[in-house]
């Protein structure tokens, strides 16, 4: 499966959660295939879909899931360290892992050849890391929601891309809508 496929089977579970998603094609696709006020789609700022969603989780008390690529994370590694160490167990942080910079056009990355991104987020002392399969994600997700837990999810899939358009929605219209449902 490739990170649109995915994006596809998880928005059910998506829809009333709060999600922060990562720049570029992850935010387009998510925006196409089921755009909710709850989704904050990051139009710039590389790598922090993990640090915005944590700090968004330590600030009130909803679930927030990041949805982040495997090179956001590598472009801002200090942030497994930060997210071990300051524990929201409101706070999801889903590792899309296909092993390339699919925004830029899938140009690979380290975590497709001899790092594991699951093994470093272990390292670095988060306490539930679980790496899945794509096809297996769902249940592994809803399973994290439930659970109450801070969890690292890595899931492991293709890469590859859809054609589709950007976002054209004012990023302070998804600034303002978003606060709107942190706050409702
Ligand atoms: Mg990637």
């Amino acid at each position: 499966m490739i990170r649109s496929e995915i994006l596809r089977e998880i928005a059910p579970i998506l829809r009333d959660e709060l999600v922060v998603c990562n720049i570029g094609l992850p935010s387009q696709e998510l925006h196409m295939i089921d755009d909710q006020p709850t989704n904050f789609y990051m139009l710039g700022t590389m790598g922090l879909s993990s640090s915005i969603g944590l700090g968004l989780a330590l600030a009130q008390d909803k679930t927030v899931i990041s949805i982040d690529g495997d090179g956001s994370v590598l472009t801002n590694l200090g942030t497994l360290p930060t997210i071990a160490n300051n524990v929201a167990d409101n706070f999801i942080l889903l590792i899309i892992d296909n092993g390339s910079y699919g925004s830029t056009g899938d140009q690979p990355t380290y975590a497709g050849k001899k790092t594991s991104l699951t093994a470093v987020a272990k390292a670095c002392g988060c306490d539930n890391v679980v790496e899945v399969q794509d096809k297996d994600l769902g249940p592994v997700l809803q399973a994290a929601i439930d659970g109450k837990k801070q969890t690292v999810i890595v899931c492991k899939c293709d890469s590859g891309n859809i054609k589709l358009p950007v976002i054209t929605m004012d990023p302070v219209v998804i600034r303002d809508r978003f606060m709107k449902a942190v706050a409702g």
